[in-house]
């Protein structure tokens, strides 16, 4: 569980463990990313190829993943801490520096939770972009467990992601109707994240985001 992180403990300030180099700058402090003549650092990596930086709450929710500019951005004003590095580089003038991946707000953020609305991207994620039925993971599509033609609702409780194959078989019958197996009854998730849906899950997929995410990601599970 995220909460369980103390950064003060386990995650120095970022002007101390991102440096790489040139360790006799340490005192120069937590906006230290930009350079003496005042520049941002430069990017090792092309900008197609920029890391998003996940971005926690003050209480380690997960708030939003930005760009690296807007977090270093946060850095700069310190207004957030590093909890994690990635493993890409960018260079100052005189020094290297990790690029951070997950930040903590100092500060915390009060949003109103944002609603869930079903869509065909959050239903896909929401049931890992694998037909319900057979587990297959090509031409993907949505399936209405009840038929819409019967009167079946388009709801979290009656949508599927399905192949294109499986969704043909059924037809405007139900899966008991055609001898296909529903492994779990669909539902709402529990937990609904402010960073978009489809973007939580991967989120939560990415080996180093996922012990800030997997104790929310629970309540993705079907
Ligand atoms: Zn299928």
């Amino acid at each position: 569980m995220a909460r369980t992180h103390s950064s003060k403990s386990k995650h120095p300030p970022s002007s101390e463990c991102g440096r790489r180099k040139n360790a006799a700058h340490s005192t120069r402090g937590k906006r230290d990313l930009r350079s003496n003549d005042g520049n941002l650092p430069v990017l090792d990596v092309a900008p197609t190829q920029l890391p998003g930086v996940l971005v926690l709450n003050a209480n380690f929710e997960p708030l939003n993943i930005c760009s690296l500019h807007r977090g270093i951005a946060l850095l700069l004003l310190d207004k957030a801490e590093v909890l994690r590095f990635s493993e890409q580089t960018m260079r100052s003038a005189e020094e290297e520096h990790l690029i951070p991946s997950v930040l903590r707000l100092h500060s915390g953020v009060r949003r109103p939770t944002p609603e869930l609305k079903i869509s065909r991207k959050s239903v896909l994620a929401r049931d890992g972009y694998t037909c319900v039925y057979c587990g297959s993971r090509e031409t993907l599509t949505l399936d209405h467990v009840f038929p819409r033609c019967r009167g079946g609702e388009t709801s979290w409780e009656n949508v599927v992601c399905s192949c294109l194959k499986c969704n043909n078989k059924k037809g405007n019958r139900t899966p008991q109707e055609c001898g296909l197996r529903l492994p779990h009854p669909p539902r709402k998730p529990r937990y609904v994240p402010y960073i978009s849906f489809p973007r939580f899950v991967s989120a939560v997929r990415r080996p180093e985001w996922r012990e800030f995410l997997e104790g929310f990601g629970k309540g993705l599970e079907m």
